[in-house]
């Protein structure tokens, strides 16, 4: 055994595990039919930076993942990579300076996977430096071309069932982007800016429009004007019909009649909905094709005509008329000042706007009605499965229930853009055939712009010209089926992984989608249990930000103290599903925690060696069975919290076992039985103290993989890696040990506490010590150790102690004498000083004065002009010290 440094050293020790892990197998899923725990990892975006709020849920992921194996899991934790998506594309056209249409498709494809890497090494290694134990074996990037063919054969076969459909629908579409997008991907700033605008608009001519014949020919015409109130005068050119409520007085005698729309002349009705909101501006609104989800609603029902002005990159089109090739900012502005020269604009006043912007570059978003795929939204069924899911905090569920009930349209699917999974579809290519060949599940994966489809000829017209889609799929629907992919599907039947974590800004995309496609595809659910985790705040309680100068990056807790620090104080910030606040002393608290266990572990390697251990039935004192009651008891109780992934609670109670009673109470209760002991007393301590070691170091390798790594590395008489020991299993538990194990503990602290106060060596011989406890233990409490503790005889006695207070000294106070009795002041003081001290005690409390005997007169002193010293008298009349602790009253002789 080669003798352990004094100090330990993270920074040599941490990278040194790092690599000698990966030529260990103690982190490989063995897939061999034994208890599964599957996590289904969150695939990041290869941003190239694993941030801190990525590493509390890996953290969390971590601490499961170790404590499964110890538990005898068969531990699968993969490692996905959620490569497409657009700020990779906007990232390589700005590195390479090009558009992404400068160069072929495939060949911008090879640009965003080469970027791709970089990235993904980039945020392993912040992985490995914190010490995360995924199974390499099982790592996956959604844009190798094994992986993008699953998600394409699960499109293949939501198309099979009539879950995928082709449609000209009105979508939420970034004309930053250029792209269609997801309800899920719009985000609301409230409280925007804005102008409200009060437009009039004509009442039309009579003769203008031929009037239908139901209406009653007799009855004139009323052509008066109406205004309106709007935020978006550059829409008037899409302005399908007016709307106002069907109780608005105000309007009840004009609903049907038409009206010009102001500049541009086209003429619309006035309809009455019951969604129109007579509190907004003048009660009247125009319809516009579109400016908002109200519009969609609206032309639907009414069954009112399409106009659409925008183009795709967000300027206005032909049918704008002259203001076409604006841009939407500048057309506001140019129409408005149009209508306002034309004597349309009748006021205007600031208001705040709520509005829908692109989640990733945060262009306010515009609805076009495209030609589209869309997958079916069935609510309930979504409901009823994410029911089935454990959340954790449970809360989380109705975050998922709230998103999933207002949900109005089916998820739009295409995305207009390259780097993503092709979406596997032709177009049949002859005239007024609309037939669409969507791949088989044999012809995946596939890349429909670079090879034709499985079939020859069309078969709805026998053609056989093919133009392959060039949209592709939104990323979601790659990332939504990690749990199908991680379980092998579709090659392996489906069964639900263990455990899905994330965090809980994205439970209505990931959450969402991946039930919705489990259940499509696999009928099933995706999890057992989804855990959510919260944000990491800065040290200040604000979000962490460059600019406040609250940012903290996780290597720099690593650089500074160490990754098990770090991971501890990740581990303490709070129960899962809060927000925690970064906390640089819980990272310096874990450091010192680290320094005690490893003195600790130097200690005890001093002491163990194989040859002493593992004998049978060794004689164990109290102390030694109370420590292993002890470990027994944390170790289930720790158990628990882990199972319900309580890291904080699991962490609290390890720490408190291994600082107080391992180290504090019961190392200091054998180091008399190990150097001095006879060989079986010493053994029984050896034996105990590796037990309990060996069970802590195993039960905190979740949460400081590296230290307990080298620590029971160091130790005689442990075996291989601690990640691929056991959970302790000691059964120890002895009611009777607790007690009086607890009670010693007690004692020797306390006693070396008073020696320490009373600035007596903590090794200095005491005549005696008497215990009287506040409880009489069942059976006699064994001394030894606590004798050996406190280098005293201890007796251990019932009842309560017969000690009595005995005034030993008269202290005359100065102050109060002095002006009473001036000159006299000296002899009244030697008087009480050499007065009996019980004599003195009784009057002053009998009559609150002492008189005094001068000889040849009497002095009456105040009784606050004295002060009493007592000490303690032990029956025999010893001289006693009284200490009283929680658990005893303790006596300690030391003339
Ligand atoms: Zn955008
Ligand atoms: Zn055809």
């Amino acid at each position: 055994m080669s003798e352990l440094p004094d100090n330990y050293d993270p920074d040599q020790v941490e990278p040194k595990w790092r690599d000698e892990w990966q030529d260990m197998d103690v982190y490989e899923y063995q897939d061999d039919g034994d208890t599964d725990y599957v996590v289904d990892t969150p695939p990041p975006y290869p941003t190239g930076n694993l941030h801190i709020g990525n590493a509390l849920g890996w953290c969390y992921m971590d601490f499961a993942a170790r404590y499964h194996r110890l538990v005898g899991d068969d531990v699968l934790f993969p490692q996905g990579w959620d490569c497409h998506g657009l700020p990779t594309e906007v990232k390589v056209e700005e590195n390479n300076d090009i558009h992404r249409t400068d160069v072929p498709r495939d060949e911008f494809r090879q640009m965003c996977i080469e970027h791709t890497e970089d990235q993904i090494d980039a945020m392993k290694e912040t992985m490995g430096t914190l010490g995360f134990s995924q199974d390499w074996n099982h790592e996956f990037r959604t844009m190798d071309p094994e992986y993008w063919g699953t998600t394409q054969r699960s499109f293949v076969e939501m198309a099979d069932d009539d879950l995928v459909y082709r449609d000209e629908h009105p979508v939420n579409w970034c004309p930053r982007c250029e792209t269609a997008i997801a309800d899920a991907e719009v985000e609301t700033e409230e409280g925007v800016d804005g102008t409200l605008y009060y437009v009039t608009f004509e009442g039309a001519d009579e003769d203008s429009e031929e009037r239908s014949s139901s209406d009653s020919a007799a009855e004139p015409r009323n052509t008066e004007d109406i205004e309106i109130a709007t935020t978006r005068p550059e829409l008037l050119a899409a302005c399908v019909s007016m709307a106002v409520h069907p109780d608005d007085e105000r309007y009840a005698d004009r609903i049907g009649d038409r009206f010009e729309v102001p500049l541009f002349g086209h003429e619309v009705e006035l309809i009455a909905d019951e969604e129109s909101d007579p509190e907004f501006g003048t009660g009247a609104v125009m319809i516009c094709t579109f400016g908002d989800k109200q519009d969609v609603e609206w032309w639907a029902e009414h069954d009112l005509d399409l106009r659409m002005v925008f183009t795709e990159d967000g300027h206005l089109n032909d049918d704008a008329g002259e203001y076409a090739g604006l841009t939407i900012d500048e057309a506001k502005e140019e129409i408005a000042d149009d209508l306002d020269d034309e004597g349309y604009l009748e006021d205007t006043e600031p208001t705040e706007q709520a509005v829908g912007q692109c989640w990733r570059c945060d262009t306010p978003i515009e609805i076009l009605s495209k030609e589209q795929w869309f997958v079916e939204v069935d609510q309930d069924a979504i409901l009823e499965r994410a029911q089935q899911v454990e959340w954790i905090p449970e809360h989380m569920y109705d975050r998922l229930e709230d998103w999933t009930t207002g949900m109005e349209w089916d998820w739009v699917i295409s995305r207009q853009r390259v780097f993503a999974t092709p979406i596997p579809a032709w177009f049949c290519q002859t005239e007024d055939c609309d037939h669409i060949h969507i791949a088989g599940p044999g012809e995946l994966p596939v890349e429909p712009t670079d090879e034709g489809p499985g079939i020859e000829a069309c078969p709805e017209c026998g053609g056989d010209e093919w133009t392959g889609e060039t949209d592709v799929m939104d990323t979601w629907m790659d990332s939504s089926i990690t749990p199908l992919y991680v379980r092998g599907w579709p090659d392996e039947e489906f069964e639900p992984t263990t455990l899905r974590e994330q965090g809980h800004d994205i439970i209505r995309t990931w959450a969402f989608y991946t039930l919705l496609r489990t259940g499509e595809i696999a009928d099933d659910i995706p999890w057992e249990e989804a855990l959510i985790n919260g944000m990491v705040f800065g040290e200040d309680g604000n979000k962490m930000s460059k600019s406040r100068g609250n940012f903290v990056q996780p290597e720099e807790a690593v650089e500074e103290y160490s990754a098990d620090a770090f991971r501890q104080a990740m581990a303490l910030g709070g129960q899962p599903g809060s927000d925690i606040q970064f906390q640089w002393k819980e990272v310096k608290s874990a450091s010192k925690f680290g320094t005690k266990i490893w003195n600790i572990t130097k200690f005890a390697s001093g002491h163990l060696d194989t040859a002493h251990l593992d004998r049978p039935d060794p004689a164990y004192r109290d102390a030694d069975k109370w420590i292993l009651s002890r470990t027994s008891q944390v170790a289930d109780s720790v158990a628990d919290h882990m199972d319900d992934y309580r890291f904080d609670a699991a962490l609290r109670e390890l720490r408190e076992f291994v600082w107080h009673d391992l180290a504090d109470d019961y190392l200091e209760l054998i180091k008399g039985r190990l150097y001095e002991g006879r060989p079986g007393e010493a053994n029984a301590a050896r034996q105990a103290l590796a037990t309990a070691l060996s069970a802590s170091l195993r039960m905190l390798s979740p949460f400081a993989p590296f230290l307990t790594e080298e620590a029971y590395d160091g130790l005689p008489h442990t075996e291989g890696s601690v990640h691929a020991a056991d959970w302790p299993d000691i059964d120890m538990h002895d009611e009777d040990a607790e007690i009086a194990g607890e009670l010693i503990a007690e004692v020797a602290a306390t006693v070396r506490g008073w020696k320490s106060d009373a600035g007596i060596a903590l090794n200095a011989e005491l005549d005696k010590i008497e215990v009287y406890p506040e409880e009489t233990p069942e059976r006699a409490v064994d001394t030894y150790d606590l004798s050996e503790a406190v280098n005293a005889p201890v007796h251990v006695r019932e009842g309560v102690p017969a000690v009595e207070l005995v005034p030993v000294e008269i202290d005359p106070d100065h102050s109060v004498i002095g002006p009473e009795f001036g000159e006299q002041t000296g002899r009244i003081v030697g008087a009480l000083e050499a007065a009996d001290p019980e004599d003195v005690k009784q009057q002053k409390q009998l009559d609150g004065e002492i008189e005094l005997d001068l000889g040849e007169e009497v002095a009456v002193v105040p009784g606050d002009a004295v002060e009493i010293h007592e000490e303690h008298r032990a029956e025999s009349g010893e001289e006693v010290e009284v200490v009283e602790s929680d658990l005893s009253t303790i006596l300690i002789y030391n003339d």
